[in-house]
C-alpha cells in the first residue's frame, strides 16, 4: 500500500467479457457499478459503502465505457480510499451492503421487534429488513432470496408451458455455477436461485428457453423459433447474460 499509485500498473480487464465491471489495481479488484441519473451533470465516482468498489454516477447518454475510461484516469483516488485487504468488513454481516433482487437495488438493513425474518420495504428507499443475529444475516438472506426466486421461477415456468402447451414435471432451484438453467429429459426444469437479482425479463426468458427444451432437446432453428416466439426479449435477455451475467456471482451473498 505504500508505493504510489501512479508506479503501479493499472490494467483493464481486456479479456473478460464484462470487462468494465471490474476495474484491477495492482492486481487487486475492484467492483465498479454505474447508475444512470437524470439530474446528474457530469460523471460522479464516489466509494462503495464498504470501501471496496466504486460507483459511477452518469448523466443520460454517456456510456458505460466513457465513464469506466472516466474511473481508470481516476485510480490513485480510488487506491487512497480502498479498505485495505486485511481490513474488509465481516463477510458474515452485510449490514449496508446493497443487493439487487429483481434489478432493484436493495440496502441491507437490521430490523429489530417481531415479524418475517427478511423483508423488502420500498419506502422511503428500496431496502432489505434482515432481523435476529448479525452472524446469521448471509444465511437468511439466501434463504429469502430462494424462496422469491421459486417463486417468479414457477410462475414464469408455469406460463411458458401453458403458452407452449407442454408440461413438466418438476421444478428445482439450485445455486449452479455454469448454467442459468437446464431441462432434463425428465422433464425436470432446474435453475439458479441467483436469477432472482437479474432483470425480471431475463428469469423470464431463461424460463421460456429451459420450458421450450422440453419439446426441442437442442439448439437448433426449431428450439429457437419456439423460444423467439413466446418471449420478445430472448435478444435483450441473451446479451443481459453475458454481459452482466457473472456479477449475479459476485454479489455478496
Ligand atoms: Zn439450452
Amino acid at each position: 500500500m505504500s508505493l504510489s499509485p501512479l508506479k503501479r500498473l493499472f490494467i483493464p480487464e481486456t479479456d473478460s467479457p464484462n470487462g468494465p465491471d471490474v476495474l484491477l489495481i495492482d492486481g487487486r479488484r475492484i467492483s465498479v457499478r454505474y447508475r444512470a441519473n437524470t439530474q446528474a451533470k457530469r460523471i460522479i465516482m464516489r466509494m462503495e459503502k464498504d470501501g471496496t468498489g466504486i460507483i459511477l454516477t452518469v448523466p443520460p447518454g454517456t456510456d458505460e465505457q466513457a465513464a469506466y475510461r472516466f474511473a481508470l484516469g481516476q485510480t490513485g483516488w480510488i487506491w487512497q480510499r480502498l479498505v485495505p485487504e486485511n481490513q474488509q468488513a465481516d463477510p458474515a454481516i452485510l449490514e449496508g451492503c446493497s443487493i439487487t433482487i429483481r434489478d432493484v437495488e436493495h440496502v441491507i438493513e437490521t430490523a429489530t421487534g417481531r415479524g418475517a425474518p427478511v423483508h423488502i420495504r420500498d419506502l422511503p428507499s428500496p431496502r432489505l429488513l434482515v432481523r435476529g443475529d448479525a452472524s446469521h444475516m448471509r444465511r437468511r438472506i439466501t434463504d429469502f432470496l430462494k424462496r422469491e426466486a421459486r417463486h417468479d421461477l414457477e410462475r414464469a415456468s408455469r406460463g411458458y408451458a401453458d403458452a407452449m402447451q407442454l408440461d413438466f414435471m418438476r421444478l428445482s432451484v439450485r445455486d449452479t455455477t455454469t448454467r442459468w438453467g437446464s431441462c432434463s429429459s425428465t422433464g425436470t426444469l432446474s435453475y439458479s436461485w441467483r436469477l432472482i437479482m437479474a432483470p425480471p425479463k431475463v428469469l423470464d426468458y431463461v424460463c421460456a428457453h429451459e420450458v421450450a427444451h422440453i419439446e426441442q432437446m437442442n439448439h437448433g432453428p426449431e428450439f429457437w423459433k419456439l423460444v423467439n416466439r413466446h418471449c420478445p426479449h430472448t435478444d435483450f435477455a441473451r446479451k443481459w447474460l453475458k454481459r452482466h451475467g457473472h456479477m449475479l456471482h459476485k454479489l455478496p451473498v
